[in-house]
């Protein structure tokens, strides 16, 4: 094993020297960065004040003034060449997001082509961000809408997705001419400095280049919600782009809406999963294992309730159980795992009361022990859990941010159906089954009531493309592909009168 054999803050280290940042910017600093791999230290940063905070917000609104004057073209070039200076550093990165947040490294590099992925996305967009010419009821009249600019945009980030949710934002907030203010997971600041690092390298090329781009255009600011606060409560941000649980949702969401500022908010799922008699079993059973198991049960999409028909029950459910037993947990940066850690301590004190609350309202329990404590006694790796439950109660209806599945057993798939749509949350939801009427009904008005929901594929690991977000305490963002770009501009109607009248609207008559 190798938990706390590598010297993690020593490699985390060299990544960030390679990228340019200088040791002082990790080595010194109030806030102690831990990787779960080990439980142990590996660095210290140095976090915002709230004044030194609102100073920064003001010189981001200044660079604004000046990129929303750049093309949209001309704005793409630099998010392209972000998406080249992300390929270079892919491994790096990638390795860094291991490190720091836990994944293993199919997930720590998957998670760097996402970002490569909504570059080339938002490069494509740059000669887009169209609005409509719509006709008019008068005569010799032009009406037709135009997409502006907005202002900075404020992005606040989780621990699990490190570095995508800012690209996710960053790539479409700056092809749309916005400037950015990120507040990383204060769980999560090494990988923030190596992406922002990493952007500076794109500027730097951009501008020798040729090209003119305004200082701050980009500011990063280091630390916990003190400093999430101060960005959602900046007058000189209009739309801030929030993700993270739905308690933090609960208090950025209201601030937002008082000042009449746009709020993007990506928060928790409780995401499920029908099994239904049709089901091919062998797909299932692998789309189940890595909904439910992969990044350790820490993502939003992760699978946390499945609903298996009387039928496959008894075939798929012991066979689950027997993925559950063997599935490798361990180092995520060795070859062949595919359970890493949970981030810290408290993700498994939740973990241990959400199954505690379990067994209380009669679920069985298999797994969900803690794993290689002696090898690391600070860093906490589980056995993934799966609970048999009688009903839809208890933690069930809560986000555990942890592995564990809860099974229930159904035999009516209108039952199966209004269980999926019976939590508070409505992120990502999915249907396993060869029936084309259920699969239609599960995407249809009356189906799930989600932002995500899959055929034949499990809740988790969306593709760019598409948006992303969810209903209900989800939050109701959509961000990353279609038009989620619109949620980063504002919309003008125009109507151009070249005729020599004054027809007004309505037929209202007005002459003076
Ligand atoms: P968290 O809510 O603890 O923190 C998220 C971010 O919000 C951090 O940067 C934190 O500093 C900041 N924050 C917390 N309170 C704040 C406040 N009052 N004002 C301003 N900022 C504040 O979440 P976490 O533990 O880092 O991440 C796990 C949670 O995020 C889960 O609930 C998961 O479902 C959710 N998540 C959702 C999505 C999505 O797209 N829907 C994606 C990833 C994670």
């Amino acid at each position: 094993m190798t938990l706390t054999t590598i010297d993690l803050g020593g490699e985390a280290g060299k990544i960030l020297a390679g990228l340019g940042v200088p040791a002082a910017v990790w080595q010194e600093g109030t806030l102690s960065v831990r990787s779960p791999v080990s439980g142990e230290k590996i660095g210290s940063v140095q976090e915002v004040g709230p004044d030194e905070a609102a100073t920064a917000i003001e010189a981001t609104h200044k660079a604004f003034l000046e990129w929303r004057l750049v093309p949209a073209p001309r704005r793409g070039e630099l998010v392209r060449l972000l998406g080249e200076e992300l390929r270079a550093a892919k491994d790096d990165l990638g390795r860094l997001v291991s490190i720091e947040a836990g994944k293993i490294v199919s997930e720590g590099l998957g998670e760097v082509q996402e970002m490569i992925d909504i570059c080339d996305f938002a490069v494509g967009l740059s000669r887009q961000l169209y609005g409509l010419t719509i006709a008019t009821e008068r005569a010799d009249h032009r009406m037709m809408e135009t997409w502006h600019p907005l202002g900075v945009t404020g992005i606040i980030s989780a621990f699990n997705f490190p570095v995508a949710v800012w690209s996710w934002n960053a790539a479409l907030a700056l092809v749309c001419g916005n400037s950015i203010v990120w507040k990383p997971s204060e769980k999560t600041p090494l990988t923030a400095i190596a992406s922002q690092a990493i952007f500076e390298k794109a500027l730097k090329r951009y501008i020798e280049a040729g090209n003119t781009a305004p200082a701050n255009l980009s500011t990063l600011l280091i630390g916990g919600a003190p400093v999430g606060e101060a960005l959602v409560d900046h007058p000189k941000v209009p739309l801030v782009s929030a993700t993270g649980s739905t308690r933090m949702g609960r208090a950025v969401g209201p601030k937002l809406a008082a000042r009449f500022a746009r709020a993007i908010l990506e928060l928790g799922g409780n995401n499920a999963a029908i099994v239904t008699p049709t089901a091919n079993l062998d797909l299932t059973l692998r789309g189940v294992a890595f909904a439910a198991m992969g990044t350790a049960g820490q993502r939003c999409t992760s699978l946390r309730r499945l609903f298996v028909h009387e039928t496959v029950y008894d075939t798929l459910v012991p066979r689950l159980k027997k993925a559950y037993a063997s599935v490798p947990v361990g180092s995520p940066l060795e070859a062949g795992t595919l359970v890493g850690p949970l981030i810290d301590e408290a993700a498994f004190n939740g973990m241990q009361k959400a199954l505690a609350a379990a067994k209380q309202a009669g679920g069985t329990v298999t797994g969900g022990e803690r794993l290689l404590a002696e090898e690391a006694t600070s860093a906490f790796y589980v056995r993934p859990a799966i609970v048999e439950m009688p009903e839809q109660t208890g933690p069930v209806v809560e986000e555990t941010f942890a592995p564990i599945l809860y099974v229930i057993k159904y035999s009516d798939f209108d039952t199966a159906l209004a269980l999926n749509n019976a939590v508070p949350q409505g992120l990502s939801s999915s249907i396993f089954t060869n029936d084309m009427r259920e699969a239609e009904a599960f995407v249809s008005a009356r189906g799930s009531d989600c932002g995500i929901a899959n055929v034949n594929i499990g809740p988790s690991g969306a593709e760019i493309g598409g948006a992303f977000g969810g209903e209900k305490e989800t939050g109701g963002g959509r961000e990353s592909g279609s038009d989620a770009w619109k949620g980063y501009m504002r919309r003008a109607t125009n109507t151009v009168n070249y005729g020599s009248t004054l027809p007004l609207a309505q037929g209202v008559k007005f002459d003076i």
